[in-house]
């Protein structure tokens, strides 16, 4: 046990998982399993209850799995450091927290939130630009470092509101080294006394993480930028209890491609999903999903970019993962995801269209002939569900036309497809393939002298309705005969 690996990923439930927190999971998931025997933990951290959204916890467990990654010690796995939601933890909290305050390393403070607006208000006036509840001014506060003794105990029996904050100390460099950022430090005297027990009797974040990460035996905690400047506080509570703190590595922001932050807002106004359950919901190819997050802020340093979540495991180092913000290029995911919807078959394919079809409305043909549909048209799409807008004049004749295709029908349009018509009308069943269909028309442009593009514009808008598909001659075989021609006819009807 002693020195294995043991990374946990920690969410607040607080809303449904964003992107940023399913890297976080998997960054935390490659290293353990880049290790041998590394185990990957999950601890829900559900200690703010007016923050805790309904059915968060689950969303979190449904994206990890969605993704492949599986959890070795969780919530609904076990294990031997559980309970692994916060909440259940409580008595476990406010034990640590007195072992603090009896070894005069936390304190009870009474003071409403009044007193130290008014404590915060007195010292701005005095030239203190940022007051801070700290070595110097708790001094002059109610708290059982300042009350007698006998008033503390009277308090605390007549159930008096207090937190516990913890005593930092006045003057000290915190340091330590993070994996990624290199050497750290943060001077204590820009940190408050810490709150570490609620006037609700619950944690806070800076306490259960802390606690949680000891008990549990966690080795390496991998986590967001956004909380390097909580580590601090965080040394300071491992130096308060005596424990080794386990190794940092605070993984780079994730960028927008305009700049910045990737902030909710900023995501949507560039069309980037913000939560994997909208990648899910709009089915996106799980395996691009971890390819591309996995060299968002990483990359194994040679110009490989096609791995699974297995070849990932082992291929991952932390050394590897960048210090800079990672730019979320969403047209990259693209390309992963039409990469691995390419790999996969006609036939798994066409297994996982039907549900998407069915929630859509649409009636799939049969298997054969939905096979053979999505062989033509896979090379054309990002995304499984794009198969039934660029593929459904496979599925239904066309009820209007493009709009911006039918400006291509013009002039002498409707003669030329009339005459490719009574052509391949003559055609038997067992004629009507792609090659001669193609040799036909190549007849008629020569006999009319004009571009392929006379014709094939056209042609395709009858047959399919749209500008632009795949090869119109293979369609045009799979479609058969005669809705081909029946197609030529209406269109001719309705687009001369
Ligand atoms: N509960 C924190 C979060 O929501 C955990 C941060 C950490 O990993 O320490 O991300």
């Amino acid at each position: 046990m002693e020195g294995s690996v043991r990374v946990r990923f920690a969410p607040s439930p607080t809303g449904f998982l964003h992107i940023g927190g399913l890297r976080t999971a998997l960054y935390n998931y490659l290293f353990a399993k880049s290790q041998s025997g590394g185990k990957f933990i999950l601890r829900i951290e559900d200690t703010d209850q007016s923050r805790y959204v309904e059915g968060a916890e689950q969303d979190i467990i449904d994206s990890l799995k969605w993704c492949g990654m599986e959890i070795d010690e969780g919530p609904n796995e076990g294990g031997d450091f559980g309970p692994y939601r916060q909440s259940e933890r409580k008595e476990i909290y406010s034990e640590y927290a007195r072992k603090l305050i009896d070894e005069g390393k936390a304190y009870y403070a009474f003071d409403t939130t009044d007193e130290i607006d008014q404590m915060r208000e007195r010292l701005k006036k005095s030239g203190n630009p940022s007051p801070k509840y700290d070595a110097v001014t708790r001094q002059s506060m109610k708290n059982s470092l300042t009350l007698p003794q006998d008033e503390v105990e009277k308090r605390l029996e007549a159930g008096d509101e207090y937190v516990v904050r913890l005593k930092v100390p006045r003057r000290e460099t915190i340091r330590f080294e993070d994996l990624i950022r290199g050497h750290v430090s943060f001077e204590s005297k820009g940190l408050d006394d810490q709150v570490l027990l609620k006037s609700d009797g619950m944690p806070t974040y800076h306490l259960a993480n802390v606690v949680d990460d000891h008990l549990m035996k966690i080795s390496h905690v991998i986590r967001g930028e956004e909380w390097l400047s909580s580590t601090p506080k965080h040394i300071l509570l491992y130096q308060a209890f005596g424990w080794e703190a386990p190794k940092m590595a605070h993984l780079p922001l994730i960028m927008s491609p305009s700049g910045g932050k990737l902030s909710k807002r900023k995501a949507e106004e560039e069309g980037i999903p913000v939560n994997t359950k909208e990648y899910i919901k709009q089915n996106y190819e799980p395996e691009a999903l971890v390819n591309f997050l996995a060299y968002l802020g990483w990359s194994p340093g040679d110009d490989s970019e096609i791995h699974s979540l297995n070849e990932l495991c082992h291929l991952f180092s932390l050394d590897r993962v960048s210090k800079g913000g990672a730019v979320f290029n969403h047209k990259k995911l693209l390309w992963y995801n039409e990469h691995y919807l390419r790999e996969e078959t006609d036939k798994s394919i066409a297994e996982r269209l039907k549900p998407i079809a069915k929630k859509r409305g649409i009636e799939l043909p049969d298997e054969t002939y939905l096979i053979e549909a999505i062989s033509l048209l896979k090379d054309r799409v990002s995304k499984i569900d794009e198969l039934l807008d660029m593929g459904q004049f496979f599925f239904n004749d066309p009820e209007e036309y493009d709009e911006k295709a039918v400006k291509k029908w013009k002039g002498n349009s409707s003669g030329l497809v009339e005459q490719y018509k009574e052509k391949i009308a003559k055609l038997d069943e067992d004629e009507f393939k792609a090659a001669t269909l193609k040799s036909q028309l190549e007849e008629v442009i020569n006999a009319n002298d004009v571009g392929f593009g006379k014709l094939m514009m056209p042609l395709r808008i009858a047959v399919t309705g749209q500008g632009f598909g795949p090869d119109l001659f293979a369609s045009m075989e799979l479609l058969g005969k005669q809705t081909v021609i029946q197609r030529i006819d209406t269109a001719l009807k309705k687009l001369s």
